[in-house]
């Protein structure tokens, strides 16, 4: 029985690569020092699989950037205005590509489907020229086979990647990027004919947009994509990998119907429909590639059942034909549980981050062989087998004089199942817990399911209500929440979480920020202000560390971008509020001024997609909890005397599933979640929330079911699209702050510019619901920039307001 690797993180246990990137792109490092730095990591990654026992090894899984540009970067498919002449593409066209130049602005980045992991879209046309450009994945392969190591190169296979690419500027959008698959299989022939010159008998093709909606022609892409390939791949074994989903029936006969095709790669973890289809038919003689180490999550695979489950596949699929392996690339997962000193003994029981995982991975694929022989691959891995040997001979007072070989080989069979054994204590023990488990929470987010929650009144009676309160100017100007955050504010919030200043002087430190904050938006004439959250280091984890239920790992970084990375908290069990998490500072900010000051929250779905959520309770149960402990607040806030209360779901669109079919289901609880969150208020208490990314006019109905009284909406880059919703029908009658300036950017908008944008936002909304605002957060901004947009920004709400 054989084990498999997907994909593995880049960056290195400690953000390694990150920093040697940065470095390089400061200029305080070569080139030379950066490869040296991705040289050892790609190394060390290989001989832990390797001394791990994993068979199949991916390599071309490391990137500098993302995978998706070294493929445009492998078929010469780079936009002109890079200025590249041809020949091998070297970090200065690379890196132009990813982040742009002095001159020239990057590609665009989206989303990799519904990870939080960003990739680099191919701009593509009738035009682009192919060529062989990058040679990197055949440079891998034989990088790890001279460290001994025989690997499976990973490509983004052909037809994903057209799929996730976009028009060129210039081209019509209704171009077919498909129709480019002639033109580019030619490049991957000839990658594939240098990797079997090089001795590579596996290939892997990632085509992980088989598990989204597609159209017959789309499918029928692959068909051909993989029949034109079928004499450059005769004698390759060939793997193709799905992931993030279950892949839809139509897809899984195209699939399982290309010709040359070794074996298929399935994530049987958000995948247990494609289980029913494998059972139902699978092509004989056919690999399989059973996901089934999560690769998206921290949580230690529960062995038991994931070996059920593959013992019911190898009557399918035959004993010699099952491989076991993750459910997609460990790129999104975090590293290594060894650099987690401060998490307790039973929390990282429960936890398996990649490099666990390979192990788990190997585990299954042994176990599942039964044969004590093949136990072997194991040494390397988890401890000197001779030093449990040791042990082991004290203990079962063994003959001494046993050859070296057996007595290994006893000691690994014996680790072996201690390890199983060990894993089903944690899994136990995690089922268990009183840490996990809270009677009351689980009973009040029972209740909560199939009723609804929503405030009594409707939304223009209650902002009837709110004015005669606030008595706010029309067209109201606010910002977003945080304003810029200053090296000493990082400093003594550091310093205050290592103890090294007394909870006094940071209150100190805070408050005179906070009023510092206050007093410029008043001079500012802002009409709603707000604290500027210089308390919080991360709009989720400042959360996560006043709940229960929630853990935060020191290195646990997964890849975001390029070198960026983030930490997600760790949500493993019921989530409820021991005390109040923001009453405290709102309301010392409301005390600085007569103007209305915004309580600031995370909303739960938010919350939820910015975590590494449970896996043992459906997803909208742990926002259902989230959801009662932001209320809470919400109502707590409220009792202080704070009239206006932002509940931002910056997360709520990203939280969307591939399949259209699940849409409906995940926005339901998601927006009934944040309903839940104000659903106790007064009338007389506005509600803000603020999303971010500027895609929603497809889910606009779902935004308007939030009911809040206001949203700002981050739009400055497509004023079009955003209000062409509106333009077409679409009845908003809550208060509407589309942003009118894009923070994103240092430069300034004058306030010509900003009063345009309010007059075009007024032909289509109308003038008692349109608020004035920036597009997101300042915390990234200077002073030096923040200043003069927000005086312009309020100039030209003035502006305005004199010509209605
Ligand atoms: N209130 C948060 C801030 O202003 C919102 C951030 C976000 O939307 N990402 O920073
Ligand atoms: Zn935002």
């Amino acid at each position: 029985m054989a084990s498999h690797i997907v994909g593995y993180p880049r960056m290195g246990p400690k953000r390694e690569l990150k920093f040697a990137l940065e470095s390089f792109w400061d200029g305080k490092s070569s080139a030379e020092d950066l490869k040296k730095v991705a040289a050892d990591l790609r190394s060390s990654i290989w001989k832990q699989m390797k001394g791990a026992g994993i068979k199949y090894i991916p390599s071309n899984t490391f990137s500098y950037y993302d995978q998706v540009l070294d493929t445009t970067a492998m078929i010469g498919a780079v936009p002109p205005r890079y200025g590249w002449n041809g020949g091998e593409i070297e970090f200065g066209t690379y890196f132009s590509m990813a982040r742009g130049n002095a001159t020239v602005p990057a590609m665009e980045m989206t989303k990799w489907f519904d990870t939080n992991y960003h990739f680099i879209v191919p701009e593509l046309g009738p035009d682009v020229k192919f060529s062989y450009a990058s040679h990197k994945a055949v440079e891998e392969y034989k990088e790890a086979k001279a460290l001994g190591v025989d690997t499976v190169p990973v490509l983004v296979g052909p037809v994903s990647y057209l799929l996730l690419s976009k028009p060129a500027k210039g081209v019509e959008k209704s171009f077919s990027l498909l129709s480019l698959l002639d033109k580019i299989l030619p490049i991957y022939k000839e990658v594939i004919a240098e990797l079997k010159a090089a001795g590579a008998s596996w290939i892997q093709f990632d085509e992980p947009t088989l598990v989204k909606d597609l159209e017959s022609h789309q499918l029928q892409a692959f068909t051909s994509a993989y029949s034109a390939l079928e004499s450059s791949l005769a004698g390759l074994n060939v793997i193709i990998e799905t992931y993030f989903a279950d892949v839809p029936a139509a897809a899984f006969k195209t699939l399982t119907g290309l010709k040359c095709v070794t074996g298929f790669g399935f994530d049987l973890v958000r995948g247990t429909k494609t289980l029913d289809l494998i059972k139902g038919e699978f092509p004989s003689g056919k690999y399989l590639f059973a996901g089934v180490v999560d690769g998206r999550n921290i949580w230690a695979n529960d062995l038991a059942s994931s070996l059920s489950v593959l013992q019911s596949l190898e009557g399918i699929v035959g004993k010699d034909k099952l491989v076991v392996s993750t459910s997609c690339s460990l790129l999104h997962t975090a590293v290594d549980l060894v650099n987690e000193p401060k998490l307790d003994k039973e929390l990282k029981s429960w936890l398996a981050f990649a490099a666990q995982k390979v192990v788990e991975v190997n585990a299954l694929a042994k176990a599942l062989a039964g044969h004590k022989e093949e136990l072997i691959g194991w040494e390397g891995l988890v401890v000197d087998a001779r030093a449990v040997h040791a042990t082991l001979k004290k203990r079962d007072s063994e003959p001494v004089g046993q050859n070296d070989a057996n007595a290994a080989l006893l000691a690994i069979s014996f680790l072996f199942q201690a390890f199983f054994s060990a894993n089903a204590a944690a899994q136990a023990s995690r089922k268990s817990s009183p840490r996990v488990t809270n009677e009351a929470v689980q009973k009040a987010a029972a209740a909560l399911k199939g009723s609804d929650h929503r405030r009594a009144t409707n939304v223009s009676a209650r902002l009837d209500v709110q004015q005669k309160k606030l008595n706010l100017p029309v067209l109201p100007t606010t910002t977003i929440g945080s304003f810029p955050q200053t090296m000493e504010l990082r400093k003594v919030r550091r310093e205050y979480k290592a103890k090294k200043v007394s909870e006094e002087e940071y209150i100190k430190a805070i408050k005179e920020e906070i009023n510092k904050v206050v007093k410029l938006q008043e001079e500012l004439d802002i009409d709603v202000l707000v604290h500027g959250e210089p308390e919080r280091n991360d709009m989720v984890e400042y959360f996560g560390e006043q709940l229960s239920g929630f853990a935060f790992s020191a290195n646990g970084w997964v890849q975001s971008y390029g070198s960026r990375c983030v930490k997600p908290p760790i949500i493993y069990g019921d989530v409820s509020r021991p005390k109040p998490m923001t009453v405290f500072w709102s309301s010392m900010a409301q005390s600085m001024t007569a103007r209305p000051m915004k309580g600031m929250l995370t909303g739960p779905v938010t919350i939820l997609n910015w975590s590494f959520v449970r896996n043992d309770q459906p997803r909208f149960e742990t926002c259902y909890q989230i959801a009662l402990a932001i209320k809470e607040e919400v109502e707590d806030l409220e009792k202080a005397g704070i009239n206006v209360i932002q509940i931002d779901e910056a997360a709520l669109r990203e939280g969307l599933p591939l399949r259209k079919s699940e849409e409906a289901f995940y926005l339901n609880w998601a927006v009934h979640s944040f309903r839940i969150t104000n659903c106790g208020v007064q009338d007389t208490c506005q509600i803000h929330t603020h999303m971010c990314y500027s895609n929603f006019n497809d889910i606009i109905h779902s935004i308007i079911d939030m009911d809040a009284d206001v949203i700002t909406i981050e739009n400055s880059r497509s004023d079009e699209k955003l209000l062409s919703v509106f333009r077409e029908g679409v009845k908003y009658g809550a208060g509407i702050g589309p942003g009118v300036y894009d923070i994103h950017s240092p430069r300034i908008p004058s306030t010509d510019e900003i009063a345009d944008r309010i007059n075009k936002m007024l032909q289509v909304l109308e003038t008692n619901i349109l608020w004035v605002n920036p597009d997101c957060g300042l915390k990234t901004r200077k002073y030096t920039e923040v200043n003069p947009a927000l005086k312009n920004m309020v100039a030209a709400a003035k502006l305005i307001r004199t010509q209605l």
